[in-house]
């Protein structure tokens, strides 16, 4: 039976997590677009909203309790703002804002960090690339997020017998952790240009040289139609700055890919622009566990003022139309409506250029609105 456009059944269940600073000035802007979605497309969700961060602190004594815990456990999706703030820097490290985050992407394993670098046409001079280097970039680095040096054992600082002291981490990897980060990027690939990079230093490193091997395995038993090359963390880093549209799906280690995807995010120019997802595994139903939050963090010198620019969160509700609930339609018709607003020429202070129009946070929102209605009617 074909949905009434004014009564949609829900897709699946969200919850939203503003947090502190400009976390809420963001996600209100979302809700705009929610709105929006569920009345003209038929697009909706069944949502509920709590604290997460320095605000649940200040209610709760903790940066997220065990009652929104559950809630994220058993929602589809979670949309994160963002947490911090100075009055919470002196707080006990287990009780500082980011250990909300910290606590929901190890609880809800989410060990698939996806951070998209595309830029807007718009916004080709924002980059610190040359326009030609960047105009049409759109790539997505995959990065594990849960193994690796970041909490291999043995780890510590300890003391020599001649006195020295000795700092440890080691890179350690299983087949099982590089099988399922991979498996994220051949599937990625497979709604994009059908092409990853896996990259690490297997030259130099033995978890490299099992990621490789891994990788190809992987690839070649289950994934025959992506294609697929292994290329050194250097060279990549490299290959980032000389020529970064040769790239689709990059996919890498908790290590290399948290240099890469902040190298590949500076090709955007801004962070205010900036939006990810955080997978984990597929649940009975298929669907991933998902936190879906934008690059930036919480933007105490702006909050509270109407100046921040809303597109990298706006741009992670797109990203979980089409990672967690497959609207990738609806999504491209938000990315599009961001893309047209932008080459009409309003500008968020962060991104001002000369001769285009400053505009407010929600002023923005509304501008991306009134872009939808022109595409759907
Ligand atoms: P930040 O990302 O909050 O801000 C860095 C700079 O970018 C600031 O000048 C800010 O005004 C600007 N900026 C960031 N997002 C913007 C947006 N959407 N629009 C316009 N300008 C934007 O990083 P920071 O200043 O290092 O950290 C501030 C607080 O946020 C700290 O408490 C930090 O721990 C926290 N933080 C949280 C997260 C997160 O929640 N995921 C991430 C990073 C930092």
């Amino acid at each position: 039976m074909a949905l009434l456009r004014n009564d949609p059944a829900p897709l699946g269940t969200v919850l939203l997590l503003p947090g502190d600073g400009i976390g809420p000035e963001v996600m209100g802007e979302v809700r705009r677009i929610m709105d929006w979605f569920a009345k003209r497309q038929g697009i909706s969700f069944e949502t509920d909203e709590d604290l997460v961060g320095g605000t649940s602190f200040d209610r709760h004594g903790t940066p997220l309790t065990d009652t929104v815990m559950a809630k994220a456990q058993a929602a589809d999706a979670v949309l994160f703002g963002a947490v911090g703030g100075p009055r919470y820097d002196d707080l006990p490290f287990e009780q500082k804002p980011e250990r909300g985050l910290l606590r929901l992407r190890k609880e809800l394993g989410l060990f698939a960090n996806l951070r998209p670098a595309k830029v807007f046409d718009a916004l080709v001079d924002s980059s610190s690339l040359k326009p030609e280097l960047v105009r049409g970039l759109d790539i997505m680095i995959l990065r594990e997020l849960t193994g690796g040096i970041y909490f291999g054992e043995p780890r510590g600082i300890e003391t020599l017998p001649d006195g020295q002291r000795r700092g440890i981490n080691t890179q350690v990897y299983t087949t099982s952790e590089i099988v399922r980060v991979a498996k994220v990027g051949f599937e990625l690939a497979r709604q994009r240009d059908r092409r990853v990079c896996s990259v690490e230093k297997a030259n130099v490193m033995e978890s490299g040289v099992l990621w490789r091997e891994e990788v190809q395995k992987l690839r070649d038993a289950e994934y025959p139609d992506v294609e697929l090359m292994h290329m050194y963390a250097d060279n990549c880093a490299m290959q980032l700055v000389r020529q970064p549209k040769q790239f689709d799906v990059i996919v890498t280690d908790n290590l290399f890919g948290d240099l890469l995807s902040d190298c590949a995010a500076m090709l955007t120019g801004s962070l205010g622009m900036l939006p990810s997802a955080s997978l984990g595994a597929p649940g009975p139903d298929g669907r991933r566990k998902a936190l879906y939050e934008p690059v930036h963090g919480s933007a105490p010198d702006i909050a509270g003022r109407g100046q921040a620019n809303p597109i990298a969160m706006l741009q992670s509700f797109s990203m979980m139309l089409r990672y967690s609930f497959d609207q990738g339609a609806a999504a491209d018709l938000l990315d599009q409506a961001i893309g047209r607003v932008l080459t009409g020429g309003l500008r968020t202070a962060d991104i001002m250029q000369d001769g285009m129009a400053r505009v407010s946070t929600s002023t923005m929102g509304e501008a991306i609105v009134r872009e939808l209605d022109k595409a759907a009617s």
